[in-house]
């Protein structure tokens, strides 16, 4: 038994030996110059599973999220999304700072919002008004608890943002987590969206990168705010490698991470002074909350540590723990254990 297990994120996995032998054997070349095979080849990968005609490839799925606020709206426009997104509480305010946009989010159902709640947001053309412009959607929804948008919800939200003349974007951070859940294709999830990404350093294990797709124009657009924000690499087939080969091996053992999750979670449902809501349990994110006296999430969760398990505290009585390639079943168990001590 390893002496430390680590719930706290998917991204603290570490690239396995095979992992490292791809990257070690990697073609490259001069990324910015548009001469790494490696990248090239991951790309044009990339926009075919996510059914766009072009893709570019990007450090980390921040980037993603602003280059394409910043390709899709002027500053002064207003961005609808729920009010529990990435952007709007993990980007570091770059939305305002960089794109000079205004979010205007939605209080969602576990991080999805209605097409009624969009309807209702909606604003007449008006000199006095921000003009809105973008509609973003986050799949698997974090902050929701790792929340599949069911396929119709997504198209009926690009319907109606389309039809009101609005652009469509997806963060597709855990999109593949959500296809392996489903049975649902990629590209059916984003084939309202006019972008969307995916990171390759959450679930699917790799070191860094994230994928960013959509027509051919906007991807012409997203290089220039690449080269001008600094986030063209050199010889980063090195990493681009560990992305291909993680969409070959990393993809499809997704569903250990769910399984491994509910196990988590019903362990956790059978445990007294703990709340969790099992329908909100879909993929590989697992929240919890606190209800007994006298305990708080800092307090467990650094009494936890203590016992060798690392949760996160995501509020004053909620936790979170992530299932990962680096966290199995005999992890989950050891983590039940030291919460049926805590909780004793
Ligand atoms: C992690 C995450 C991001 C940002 O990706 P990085 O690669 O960490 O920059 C964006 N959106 C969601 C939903 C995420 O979970």
């Amino acid at each position: 038994m390893s002496a430390f297990v680590d719930f706290f994120s998917d991204t603290k996995t570490r690239p396995t030996a095979a992992m490292r032998q791809v990257m070690a054997n990697a073609e490259v070349g001069d990324e910015r110059a548009g001469e790494d095979p490696s990248v090239n080849r991951l790309v044009e990968r990339c926009a075919n599973l996510l059914g766009k005609e072009a893709a570019i490839y990007l450090p980390s799925g921040t980037m993603c999220n602003e280059i394409a606020l910043a390709v899709h709206c002027r500053p002064g426009d207003e961005v609808i999304c729920d009010a529990s997104c990435h952007l709007f509480g993990f980007e570091g305010g770059g939305p305002a700072a960089l794109a000079g946009v205004m979010l205007h989010s939605l209080p969602g159902d576990r991080g999805r919002f209605s097409a009624a709640q969009l309807q209702a947001a909606l604003r007449p053309d008006r000199p006095y008004a921000p003009r809105q412009r973008l509609v973003e959607v986050e799949q698997t929804a974090n902050l929701g608890g790792g929340t599949i948008w069911p396929l119709a919800q997504l198209d009926e939200i690009a319907a109606i943002a389309h039809g009101h003349g609005l652009l469509t974007h997806m963060d597709g951070a855990r999109l593949l987590n959500a296809v392996v859940a489903s049975g649902v294709s990629a590209a059916d999830y984003a084939r309202g969206y006019d972008s969307v990404w995916i990171d390759f350093s959450k679930g699917l294990g790799t070191p860094g990168g994230a994928v960013l797709a959509g027509s051919a124009g906007f991807i012409h657009e997203a290089l220039r705010l690449k080269l001008r924000w600094g986030g063209a690499m050199r010889q980063s087939g090195i990493i681009a490698a560990a992305c291909d080969y993680a969409l070959d091996q990393h993809v499809q053992r997704l569903a250990d991470d769910h399984a491994n999750a509910q196990a988590l979670a019903q362990g956790i449902a059978a445990i007294e002074g703990l709340r969790i809501d099992l329908a909100g349990v879909q993929t590989n994110l697992v929240y919890f909350d606190i209800a007994r006296e006298g305990l708080d999430a800092p307090a467990l969760c650094s009494r936890l540590l203590a016992r060798g398990v690392r949760m996160g505290e995501m509020g004053p009585r909620t936790v979170r723990a992530v299932t990962h390639l680096d966290v199995d079943a005999a992890a989950v168990e050891r983590a039940l254990a030291a919460l049926r001590v805590e909780l004793a």
